[in-house]
């Protein structure tokens, strides 16, 4: 049986891990010309870090993680304002959880692939027709593939669900809000941190940094607007943080510099039904939680898991995808719910609900207090 995957994110790459194992032929196709840097620091619990210990990949990544004791709450001076104790938060994950950048889980998930799954970078899906037990698909490197199943794995604004589920507005539903992320150098930024994960909150507006390896910077943005995402991400990350204040005039300037720049808008993706007859999607392409839920790429790497569960089972394949979305669809929805109602305190709008949260932040760290993260969506 053949399948091409469209997308080598976190859910393309851990379906190919598992279709490779139970000897599927796999062709993956990504349109980036290569693995990426990119992207934020997540927080790796859950379903995805199960996934990831049934994969033989714990040691990896937990080499690959960064130890973050706290998340630092300053003010536009510098000063700290309120911490997130992430031992705290650690302990309430019974210690199963990993500080991960989202390129390192990218890069152990290609590594650790068998040799037998193909990857085309630079490449990506031009034409879908489905015939039979077949489907048909041009690409754009100008060759043709037959497969036995297609997999939409290209994320919130996937290709594949746009050829055969209908244009992206249909499925997307926008938080509000536009998050961007990259990574820079900058001496004085870096002795600034100490070592620590800082984030200036203000009204509709919060400003991170965390200093990671290589000597090397990450930034995370995300601010409440009812825009489209702009052409230009750096210019308008400097229009909307450029009076910020702490570090942020120090930052802005380094965006687009080395590594391309994230920016997206933050949305859930919902849908009906993911499949139609030989093509289905897994991953942000119809289940995506928003950063919200903290734990996209983590319901990725289950969704991944589930879709192969239910392929390996000798049956048709139409009947092993209803199976995947019955199994999944009802977690997804339940996570994105809880997602939406967080949206108040991720961002919050006002002074006087940084202020609640900041003392709900306290409150937490006292001794038997840590229900109150869960409170906040944490
Ligand atoms: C470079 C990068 C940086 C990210 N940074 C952040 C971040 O800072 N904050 C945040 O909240 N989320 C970020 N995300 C999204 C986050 O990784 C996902 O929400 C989550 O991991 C679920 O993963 P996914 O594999 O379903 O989707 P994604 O991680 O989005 O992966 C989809 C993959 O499909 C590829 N692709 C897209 N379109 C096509 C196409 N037409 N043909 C072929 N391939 C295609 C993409 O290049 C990507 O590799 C980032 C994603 C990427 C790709």
């Amino acid at each position: 049986m053949k399948v091409v995957i469209c997308g080598a994110g976190i859910a393309g790459l851990s379906l190919a891990w598992w279709l490779g194992k139970q000897d599927w032929q796999v062709l993956v196709v990504e349109k980036a010309s290569w693995l990426r840097d990119e992207g934020y620091m997540i927080d790796f619990f859950g379903p995805g870090y199960d996934a990831a210990e049934r994969m033989g990949l714990l040691p990896l990544l937990q080499e690959a993680a960064y130890i973050v004791p706290e998340l630092v709450y300053v003010d536009k001076r510098g000063k700290r304002v309120a911490g997130l104790d992430y031992e705290l938060f650690r302990r309430m994950q019974s210690g199963r959880l990993l500080s991960l950048m989202r390129g390192d889980l990218e890069r152990i998930l290609f590594e650790a692939l068998p040799g037998e799954v193909e990857i085309r970078y630079g490449c990506t899906i031009d034409s879908v027709a489905q015939d039979g037990d077949h489907v048909e698909m041009a690409l754009s490197d100008g060759s043709g593939e037959s497969a036995n199943l297609l997999v939409g794995a290209d994320g919130v604004h996937s290709r594949v669900r746009e050829l055969v589920f209908g244009a992206e507005e249909g499925f997307i539903r926008h938080l509000g809000l536009h998050t961007a992320a990259y990574i820079f150098e900058d001496a004085k930024v870096q002795e600034s941190l100490a070592g620590n994960f800082k984030m200036l909150s203000v009204p509709d507006r919060q400003f991170g940094l965390y200093a990671i390896r290589g000597g090397r910077i990450a930034s995370f943005f995300v601010h409440r607007t009812p825009d489209a995402t702009p052409d230009d991400a750096c210019g308008a990350l400097h229009r909307i943080y450029g009076d910020l204040g702490w570090l942020a005039p120090a930052t802005l300037p380094h965006c687009g510099e080395t590594c391309a720049t994230y920016y997206d808008q933050v949305a859930q993706v919902e849908m009906l039904q993911w499949s139609k007859d030989r093509v289905t999607l897994v991953g942000d392409a119809c289940q995506a939680v928003s950063l919200l839920a903290g734990q996209g790429a983590s319901l990725a790497m289950l969704g991944a898991l589930v879709l192969a569960e239910e392929l390996g089972k000798d049956r048709p394949v139409e009947e092993s995808l209803a199976q995947y979305e019955a199994r999944l669809q009802p977690v997804i929805a339940k996570k994105q719910k809880e997602a939406r109602k967080f949206v108040g305190w991720f961002v919050p709008a006002s002074r006087w609900r940084i202020a609640a949260r900041n003392v709900a932040l306290r409150v937490a760290g006292l001794p038997g207090m840590g229900w109150v993260l869960r409170g906040l969506g944490t």
